[in-house]
């Protein structure tokens, strides 16, 4: 982030307009939804500025415009409708030691005025570093949508109601009340009917201690999809955004986290690599604990939480301590990785039938199930299968298939470095290695004659080997 978005206390700041006319006017309606103290120096007022300077709404200064006339303005911004003009104030300004804001010249702003949804006190602003404001006028116009014109009202009741709440409540209380008023049907109750008859109900709530209990949420087994953020469901979103505590795994990209609420907590029970990993028993018995501490816990997995994932035995902890749980399904890396080379992982007439296994089946003197499935018609996708491929390539040869099989490998599918590599799986050992294929990768497996996994030339803006 080249700037921060930051609230301002605006409260009697002395914000300073710079210009007369058009521009000057823009500026000064934005800072007229504040508290700021507003002072135009100009010559002359166009008539907008003129009425509310008779007003006493601003304050019109006609003096020499010097860093000792702007000392100690916090805010100063320029907007004379001449750029030359507007490049020496911003000098002068910034002698002043202000914060300044040239209209259209982004290269001369230490501050950038936001788009802005209003819902005072709620207030979202939006910015782009000036890269797209068109862009920034669209999230505007979804958020706009998004936001009912009275939250800001109830926004504002709840906030001359905490004191009230803080006498009479618990912590824990105050957060079922909030969360019942905001997300229950009393926030809808507002939208329609305004404060008066939400207000009643609020305060004899906390008059009585009496909070509505909220049904104790599900645990969220969330599946967040095999690499970038925007591969994980709207509901996993919605799962992660009113989540107390997310516990998540090392394949989990960093980006999904980022759609979690700021001060949500989150608890990595991965495996570092050359670190211990977490015992299944341990993440087990943390998120009962959590779910019993009355949190909202989502327990977030790479994929789909039912691939590969060890959700049943999570699943099986939280129904012995009489816990519900609810299963967020995401996409499985064999759907991500098949996806991101243009490929398909059923095809009418060339492979109906789709096998997900993992490398670790491999393990062991006999052939694995999977291994019959390739004389016939379909599309083996192998997970955790790079450390497994010898024992995988002695599969295949004990079956007598080596020659017969093609590889397409996959790692860190939907992830920018993404690598792919097809080779007969008689040479995939070399060639994983040459071609620096590493966990985490998809191994596609595929009978040649029935060309079960053929997939097309790898899309061009991935890394193909
Ligand atoms: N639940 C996950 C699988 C977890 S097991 C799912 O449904 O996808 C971990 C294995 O998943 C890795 O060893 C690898 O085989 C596969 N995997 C996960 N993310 C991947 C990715 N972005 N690209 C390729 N394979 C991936």
């Amino acid at each position: 982030m080249k700037t921060f978005p930051m609230f301002l206390t605006m409260t009697d700041r002395r914000v300073v307009i710079l210009g007369g006319g058009e521009q000057a006017t823009q500026k000064c309606r934005l800072m007229l939804k504040t508290e700021a103290a507003i002072e135009v120096f100009a010559p002359t007022l166009d008539v907008e500025l003129q009425a509310l300077a008779d007003a006493g709404r601003i304050t019109h200064r006609t003096g020499p415009i010097t860093a000792r006339a702007l000392q100690g303005a916090p805010l100063v911004f320029v907007g004379t409708g001449c750029p030359g003009i507007d490049a020496a104030l911003h000098a002068v300004a910034r002698d002043a030691g202000a914060l300044v804001n040239v209209v259209d010249q982004p290269d001369l702003c230490d501050a950038i005025t936001p788009a802005i949804v209003d819902r005072d006190p709620v207030v979202v602003a939006i910015g782009t570093e000036g890269t797209a404001p068109v862009l920034a006028r669209q999230v505007k116009t979804a958020l706009e949508r998004m936001l009912d014109p009275r939250l800001g009202d109830l926004a504002a009741l709840a906030g001359r109601l905490r004191d009230y709440a803080a006498q009479r409540l618990g912590p824990r209380q105050r957060r079922d009340l909030w969360r019942w008023v905001f997300n229950g049907p009393l926030r809808a109750q507002h939208a329609r009917e305004g404060d008066a008859a939400v207000a009643r109900a609020i305060k004899e709530v906390i008059r009585t201690g009496k909070v509505p209990a909220a049904a104790p949420a599900p645990v969220a087994l969330v599946g967040a999809g095999p690499g970038s953020r925007d591969l994980i469901t709207l509901r996993g979103v919605q799962r992660l955004q009113e989540a107390d505590i997310i516990f998540y795994d090392r394949l989990v990209d960093p980006g999904v986290l980022e759609l979690a609420r700021r001060d949500a907590e989150r608890v990595f029970v991965g495996k570092e690599p050359g670190c211990h990993a977490w015992p299944q028993d341990k993440i087990n018995a943390v998120i009962v604990a959590a779910a019993k501490r009355g949190q909202r816990v989502v327990r977030l997995k790479c994929g789909d939480p039912g691939v590969f994932a060890r959700g049943a035995e999570e699943a099986d902890a939280l129904r012995a301590a009489e816990l519900e749980y609810e299963i967020v399904p995401g996409v499985t890396a064999a759907s991500g990785a098949a996806a991101a080379v243009g490929g398909f992982l059923t095809e009418r007439g060339k492979s109906d039938t789709l096998v997900l296994t993992t490398g670790r089946c491999a393990d062991g003197n006999g052939v694995p199930d999977w291994v019959t499935h390739l004389t016939g018609r379909s599309n083996v996708a192998v997970y955790m299968g790079v450390a497994a491929a010898p024992k995988i390539a002695d599969c295949l040869s004990r079956a007598g298939l080596l020659d017969q099989v093609e590889l397409t490998a996959v790692s860190k599918a939907q992830h920018a470095d993404q690598k792919v590599l097809r080779c007969a799986a008689s040479d995939m050992v070399a060639e994983l290695d040459r071609a620096g294929i590493e966990s985490p990768a998809i191994l596609f497996l595929s009978h040649r004659d029935t060309s079960t996994a053929e997939v097309s030339e790898p899309i061009p803006h991935l890394v193909a080997v």
